[in-house]
């Protein structure tokens, strides 16, 4: 006996390197994985597609036809509302149909999702349900936040809200990819933490958690981490000073760091907010499965939002902001 009809989704998360996917019961439990390879340029639907089947066909035929909605992760500038990827580098997309032609092709209603919203929704909702209208910072290749306030995230205008990433922390610092200089991504994401220590060193690392593994051995490496630590803080002074948050999140891949990363991020920011008090600084609990968790969580949103009779490929109008 299969799942009852309309129980389960199918959850998509599209990054700069990988496609994953995952069908994801009302109780957030993974029942099928697959992954795939990015594709840059419109492509990237074949992509999506093909790691959607996989994940779909692994399933009993009964499970199957309990699949009611899919939701899409995706990087870059998205506007959930048109179902359309605005824009990313990453990906070399300009104005691309998201949703439209996944519900054609996978024949099911598609919902669309920025990552990092995703990760934030999921960290808050599943990962750290205990915190109040916290600021969640996912921390990867860049940097980006969502803002909750009254529990809700905030998307602002443009739904570019929370580019933590291209505040400027060090007015002279490193140029960033944006066009500006010192850009808290430029100084402190995990792939500016490999390439200030290969600076420092000489040595070539495989990435942010190399250089981690290496700060009892290593003074260059702890230096590099007191840096990064220090640019975060200096990012973090300004939304605790602004926003007074209930916690802050740190998410993403160098948040595998640990209490390592969050125990220095709290000290800098307690020796330097003179306004507001500091708020818990704590890791996230989901780690990189978080942006397909969101996913998943948006699915199930707007099925269970679905009026019985209508016609499940029907678009849905909710602004971006009100997604919960
Ligand atoms: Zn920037």
């Amino acid at each position: 006996v299969g799942a009852p009809e309309g129980r389960l989704v199918l959850a998509i998360d599209v990054g700069g390197t990988s496609v994953k996917a995952a069908v994801v019961d009302a109780d957030h439990q993974i029942l099928t994985r697959a992954r795939g390879t990015s594709r840059r340029g419109p492509e990237i639907l074949d992509a999506i597609e093909e790691v959607a089947r996989d994940a779909l066909d692994q399933l009993a035929a009964a499970d199957r036809a309990a699949v009611g909605y899919v939701g899409v992760a995706m990087l870059g500038l998205v506007d959930p509302e048109r179902g359309v990827c605005v824009r990313s580098v990453n990906l070399g997309l300009d104005e691309l149909e998201v949703t439209g032609p996944l519900r054609e092709r996978l024949g099911l209603p598609v919902a669309l999702i920025h990552d990092v919203l995703a990760a934030g929704l999921a960290e808050v909702r599943l990962g750290r349900p205990d915190l109040v209208d916290p600021f969640v910072v996912v921390i990867g290749t860049g940097i980006a936040a969502v803002t909750f306030i009254g529990g809700a995230p905030v998307a602002g205008v443009t739904g570019q809200a929370g580019e933590l990433g291209h505040v400027v922390v060090r007015p002279d610092g490193p140029a960033c990819a944006c066009g500006s200089r010192g850009c808290l991504e430029a100084v402190a994401s995990a792939a500016a933490v490999a390439r200030r220590y290969t600076e420092l060193s000489g040595r070539e690392v495989a990435g942010a958690l190399e250089v981690f593994d290496r700060i009892d051995s290593d003074p260059l490496a702890d230096q590099v981490w007191d840096e990064t630590a220090s640019a975060l803080a200096d990012g973090l002074l300004t939304v605790v000073t602004l926003l007074a948050p209930g916690a802050l999140v740190l998410g993403g891949g160098l948040a595998d760091a640990g209490d390592v990363l969050t125990d220095r991020v709290r000290r800098m920011l307690s020796e330097r907010s003179r306004v507001n008090p500091v708020p818990p600084v704590v890791h996230a609990r989901l780690g990189s499965g978080a942006g397909l968790l969101g996913a998943a969580l948006l699915a199930h949103d707007r099925l269970t939002e679905l009026p019985a009779s209508a016609s499940p490929a029907a678009p849905h109008q909710a602004p971006p902001g009100t997604v919960r």
